[in-house]
């Protein structure tokens, strides 16, 4: 029988069987009963939302509007009118600044500021519509671009204010550079990744959606450095750092078996990944100013990739830099966006969107850290 041959010549270690495997065993452990319904969902067709474009001048954001599709970031729950609202504190008043406030360390109060600006539009829940390509406008921009809508979660969370200095430090292909550019609010961006060929498409997703002007040298400097060298360039600098680490990108190591870091080739590199993200979360915390903000992202449901990361690296910051950190709960966020998203609940440290079939966007984790010193 054709099946019987076709079993007998089929790679027995293909690398999206020996993710599933791998996640089998640790996942169950760690996310118990939700493991299954994770599973499925990461399974099946993921879901994108479309990063509007505010320097491209078409209607496509009206089409899109007219086919059901919403911006989830204007569209979420005001905490402030909700039954949540004793957990939330005065809140700032701008028209070009969203705010919500949050509490750290479950007990101070502080605002956690959204960075502004920043649309992107999703079908409702439960609605698999695909978005159709974007189409430039009359001067070559696009109007949007395509990416998990969670991933727009790590630059919201960022908090963005207007004349910040920013690093992105592994920045390519560019999803969340393009929409920290959206903000119209970075004096300076610095984009990073350590990966040339990576770099050069990075280049070619900004100079399709960012109009020239915005692009010369006093505003954004784009280098193709290792990110965990970056204390030896630049510290104490940024107001605010993005650090959306090299992870084992769980959806991609279940869908495709090229490039997967589950190949049997790359055990190593793959277990070395929670070293390089310390590394790099560390060389982010050095090169952001005293005050200044911290986020780190992953799109892995790993424990060891994401809180382990985070409790390591606040340990080396403190023990071989004198470097005091504070975690911004992310709390106010994760209600305010709980209609579009499942977010793990109790996580001890950090946020996490978890794949749903009603809502298939993630996994994202991402962690706030504030340089106290
Ligand atoms: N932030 C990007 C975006 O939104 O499009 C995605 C970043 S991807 C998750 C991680 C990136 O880290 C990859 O592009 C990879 O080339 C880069 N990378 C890996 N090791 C690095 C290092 N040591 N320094 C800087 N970048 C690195």
């Amino acid at each position: 029988r054709v099946k019987g041959k076709w079993a007998t010549t089929r790679p027995k270690h293909l690398p999206t069987r020996l993710a599933l495997q791998h996640f089998d065993a640790t996942y169950s452990v760690q996310l118990g009963q939700l493991w299954p319904s994770v599973r499925v969902a990461l399974l099946s067709e993921r879901k994108y939302g479309a990063l509007f474009n505010n320097f491209s001048n078409n209607p496509d954001l009206e089409k899109l509007q007219a086919q059901g599709c919403r911006d989830f970031i204007s569209n979420g729950e005001d905490p402030t009118s909700s039954e949540h609202n004793s957990e939330f504190g005065a809140e700032e008043d701008s028209s070009s600044v969203s705010t919500v406030s949050s509490h750290v360390d479950s007990q101070q109060q502080s605002p956690l500021w959204l960075s502004p600006n920043i649309k992107c539009l999703v079908f409702p829940r439960g609605d698999i519509t695909r978005f159709k390509p974007a189409r430039p406008d009359k001067f070559s921009l696009l109007s949007y671009y395509l990416m998990d809508a969670a991933s727009v979660l790590p630059c919201l969370a960022l908090g963005v204010q207007k004349n910040h200095t920013v690093l992105d430090l592994c920045a390519a292909p560019g999803g969340k550079a393009l929409a920290l550019l959206q903000t119209q609010s970075v004096r300076f961006l610095c984009v990073n990744d350590s990966s040339v060929s990576r770099t050069s498409r990075l280049k070619r997703v900004l100079h399709s959606y960012i109009p020239k002007p915005l692009l010369t040298d006093d505003k954004l400097r784009i280098t193709s450095f290792d990110g965990t060298m970056w204390g030896e360039i630049e510290r104490n600098s940024f107001d605010r750092v993005l650090v959306d680490v090299p992870c084992t990108t769980d959806r991609h190591s279940l869908m495709e078996d090229d490039n997967n870091i589950f190949s049997r080739s790359r055990v190593g590199e793959r277990r070395s990944l929670p070293q390089l993200q310390v590394e790099l979360l560390l060389a982010g915390i050095i090169a952001a100013c005293p005050g200044g903000e911290i986020l780190y992202s992953t799109c892995t449901l790993s424990l060891n990739q994401n809180q382990g990361v985070v409790e390591q690296a606040i340990q080396l910051a403190e023990e071989n830099h004198g470097i005091q950190l504070q975690v911004v709960s992310l709390r106010p966020l994760v209600k305010k966006f709980r209609n579009t998203f499942h977010f793990a609940p109790n996580l001890h440290l950090g946020e996490m969107v978890i794949p749903h079939l009603a809502a298939n966007f993630g996994p994202i984790y991402l962690c706030k850290l504030r340089r106290l010193t």
